[in-house]
């Protein structure tokens, strides 16, 4: 198991992998719960963390922008967005323990992806370490960036697969204004989306959704009785 510090300490525990034909297995919050992240069982692999890969590398106010490493917890630059004023539209039941890196290996969508989109849409550029141990830095802040291939899409929902993501430029959103938490109770999975829009509340964007079930609909109620309609 190797914890790097650095994105070139990230290279080295690479390359040595490399040489030596070991399989690497990176892992972020070990939150994916689809085996992505654990080792096999030939006791060969080497588990790569990112927890120790946490910083805030720069905030730009003027182009709405943030570059974290890869091992910052999602809460955590939740946060920071919102002390400078800003949003970061993820959001997802693990963001207390999942990293940038995990969001964007598995492309991550949470509860605000109808209307932003999922983790890629609003990543700007990224640094990663290919399998070979050579550094990529793709961090750019560009909304438009023609530059020849797109090698960020290629990291983006790669799982590890091709190297390890250490740093992101992430853009962020103006705050919403004022936030309605409004619930539905739906007897079958396909009327939610009918539902809402056949709401009056359809002409308003919904930043945030997500689907309960009956016993976590009736827990939610038993505290906010008066947001469930029926
Ligand atoms: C395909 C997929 C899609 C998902 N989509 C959603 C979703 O839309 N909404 C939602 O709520 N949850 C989703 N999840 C669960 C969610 O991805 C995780 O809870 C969280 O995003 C993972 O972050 P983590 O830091 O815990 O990553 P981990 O669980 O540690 O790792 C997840 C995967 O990413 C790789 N990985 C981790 N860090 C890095 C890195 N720095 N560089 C390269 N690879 C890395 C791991 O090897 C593993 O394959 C999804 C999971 C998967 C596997």
């Amino acid at each position: 198991m190797a914890r790097q510090g650095t994105t070139l300490q990230g290279s080295q525990v690479i390359r040595v992998c490399a040489e030596h034909s070991a399989p690497l297995v990176p892992q972020g919050g070990n939150t994916g719960l689809c085996g992505g992240a654990t080792p096999d069982h030939s006791g060969r692999a080497v588990v790569l963390l990112t927890s120790r890969l946490n910083c805030v590398r720069a905030v730009d106010t003027l182009n709405d922008t943030m570059t974290v490493e890869a091992g910052c917890i999602l809460q955590a630059v939740q946060e920071q967005a919102a002390v400078a004023g800003q949003f970061l539209p993820l959001s997802l039941g693990a963001e207390g323990s999942c990293t940038i890196g995990g969001n964007l290996a598995t492309n991550a969508g949470g509860t605000g992806m109808l209307r932003y989109g999922n983790m890629g849409d609003f990543t700007l550029g990224l640094e990663a370490v290919r399998a070979d141990g050579e550094i990529w830095d793709g961090l750019r802040g560009l909304r438009r960036d023609n530059t020849g291939y797109d090698l960020r899409n290629l990291y983006i929902g790669s799982e590890g697969n091709l190297g390890i993501i250490t740093a992101a430029t992430i853009k962020f959103f103006r705050n919403p204004r004022r936030l309605v938490r409004r619930c539905w109770r739906c007897p079958a999975p396909s009327k939610p989306l009918r539902s809402w829009c056949e709401s009056p509340s359809h002409r308003f964007p919904c930043p945030h959704w997500s689907a309960q079930t009956d016993n976590g609909l009736s827990a939610f109620a038993s505290r906010r009785p008066s947001s469930v309609s029926r």
